[in-house]
Protein backbone atom coordinates (compact mmCIF):
# COMPACT_ATOMS: atom_id res chain seq x y z
CA UNK A 1 0.00 0.00 0.00
CA UNK A 2 1.30 3.16 -1.47
CA UNK A 3 -0.10 5.35 1.46
CA UNK A 4 1.30 3.13 4.11
CA UNK A 5 4.90 4.11 2.78
CA UNK A 6 4.12 7.91 2.84
CA UNK A 7 2.77 7.61 6.21
CA UNK A 8 5.70 6.34 7.76
CA UNK A 9 8.29 9.03 5.81
CA UNK A 10 6.05 12.01 7.08
CA UNK A 11 5.76 10.40 11.03
CA UNK A 12 9.37 9.46 11.01
CA UNK A 13 10.39 12.98 9.91
CA UNK A 14 8.49 14.27 12.69
CA UNK A 15 9.97 11.97 14.98
CA UNK A 16 13.10 12.47 14.01
CA UNK A 17 12.90 16.68 13.91
CA UNK A 18 10.83 16.35 17.53
CA UNK A 19 12.56 13.34 18.92
CA UNK A 20 11.58 14.88 22.61
CA UNK A 21 8.33 16.54 22.24
CA UNK A 22 4.66 15.00 22.22
CA UNK A 23 3.60 15.69 19.00
CA UNK A 24 -0.67 16.78 19.55
CA UNK A 25 -1.25 17.88 15.76
CA UNK A 26 0.31 17.33 12.53
CA UNK A 27 -1.06 19.19 9.16
CA UNK A 28 -0.57 17.92 5.84
CA UNK A 29 -1.47 20.21 2.30
CA UNK A 30 -1.81 17.07 0.09
CA UNK A 31 -2.16 17.98 -3.60
CA UNK A 32 -5.17 16.71 -5.83
CA UNK A 33 -2.38 15.31 -8.32
CA UNK A 34 -0.11 14.00 -6.09
CA UNK A 35 -1.91 10.53 -6.00
CA UNK A 36 -1.89 10.34 -2.36
CA UNK A 37 -5.27 9.43 -0.92
CA UNK A 38 -6.21 11.57 1.99
CA UNK A 39 -8.24 9.35 3.41
CA UNK A 40 -5.78 6.58 3.15
CA UNK A 41 -3.41 8.81 5.15
CA UNK A 42 -5.41 9.33 7.60
CA UNK A 43 -6.05 5.28 8.28
CA UNK A 44 -2.35 4.36 7.98
CA UNK A 45 -2.02 7.33 10.40
CA UNK A 46 -3.35 6.08 13.36
CA UNK A 47 -1.29 2.86 12.54
CA UNK A 48 2.13 4.06 11.81
CA UNK A 49 2.32 6.46 15.04
CA UNK A 50 1.34 3.97 17.27
CA UNK A 51 3.78 4.14 20.01
CA UNK A 52 6.01 6.72 18.63
CA UNK A 53 6.00 10.37 19.96
CA UNK A 54 2.84 11.35 18.01
CA UNK A 55 0.41 8.84 19.20
CA UNK A 56 -2.90 10.00 19.15
CA UNK A 57 -1.94 13.29 17.09
CA UNK A 58 -4.90 15.06 15.37
CA UNK A 59 -3.89 14.52 11.29
CA UNK A 60 -5.58 17.42 9.64
CA UNK A 61 -5.09 17.39 5.95
CA UNK A 62 -5.77 20.26 3.20
CA UNK A 63 -6.35 19.51 -0.09
CA UNK A 64 -4.70 21.66 -2.56
CA UNK A 65 -6.50 21.73 -5.79
CA UNK A 66 -4.86 21.22 -9.19
CA UNK A 67 -3.98 24.03 -11.64
CA UNK A 68 -2.50 23.44 -14.99
CA UNK A 69 -1.51 25.18 -18.02
CA UNK A 70 -1.79 24.24 -21.35
CA UNK A 71 0.78 24.97 -23.79
CA UNK A 72 -0.97 25.01 -26.83
CA UNK A 73 -3.90 27.09 -26.00
CA UNK A 74 -2.51 29.11 -22.99
CA UNK A 75 -5.34 28.31 -20.89
CA UNK A 76 -5.13 27.56 -17.03
CA UNK A 77 -7.26 24.90 -15.90
CA UNK A 78 -8.49 22.48 -12.78
CA UNK A 79 -8.19 18.96 -14.25
CA UNK A 80 -10.74 16.62 -12.87
CA UNK A 81 -8.75 13.70 -11.87
CA UNK A 82 -5.43 12.17 -12.39
CA UNK A 83 -5.05 12.36 -16.24
CA UNK A 84 -4.06 15.54 -16.95
CA UNK A 85 -5.83 16.53 -20.01
CA UNK A 86 -6.69 20.18 -21.75
CA UNK A 87 -10.15 20.95 -22.03
CA UNK A 88 -9.52 21.82 -26.24
CA UNK A 89 -7.99 18.37 -26.08
CA UNK A 90 -3.86 19.41 -25.86
CA UNK A 91 -1.27 16.66 -23.69
CA UNK A 92 1.36 19.48 -23.49
CA UNK A 93 0.85 20.53 -19.88
CA UNK A 94 2.24 21.96 -17.31
CA UNK A 95 1.25 21.53 -13.74
CA UNK A 96 1.26 24.72 -11.83
CA UNK A 97 0.05 23.12 -8.77
CA UNK A 98 -1.70 19.95 -7.01
CA UNK A 99 1.31 17.99 -7.23
CA UNK A 100 2.48 18.96 -3.25
CA UNK A 101 2.99 16.56 -0.11
CA UNK A 102 4.58 18.06 2.51
CA UNK A 103 3.75 19.32 6.21
CA UNK A 104 2.46 22.17 6.92
CA UNK A 105 2.49 22.14 10.37
CA UNK A 106 3.41 20.67 13.60
CA UNK A 107 1.61 21.32 17.26
CA UNK A 108 3.61 19.47 19.84
CA UNK A 109 3.91 20.03 23.89
CA UNK A 110 7.20 20.34 25.38
CA UNK A 111 7.35 20.46 29.09
CA UNK A 112 6.69 18.28 32.09
CA UNK A 113 2.46 17.67 31.37
CA UNK A 114 3.13 14.76 29.29
CA UNK A 115 0.16 12.57 30.39
CA UNK A 116 1.79 9.13 30.59
CA UNK A 117 -1.56 7.78 28.56
CA UNK A 118 -3.58 8.99 26.50
CA UNK A 119 -7.29 10.30 27.96
CA UNK A 120 -9.43 7.37 28.20
CA UNK A 121 -11.77 8.93 25.67
CA UNK A 122 -13.98 6.29 23.97
CA UNK A 123 -16.18 7.77 21.45
ZN1 LIG B 1 -5.47 23.73 -24.32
Amino acid sequence: MHELAITESIVDAVAERLPDARITCVCLEIGALSGVVPDSVRFCFDLVTEGTNLEGARLEITEVPGRCHCGVCGADFEPDGPITLCPCGSIEIKVLSGQELKIASVQCLTGGTTPPHKPAEVA
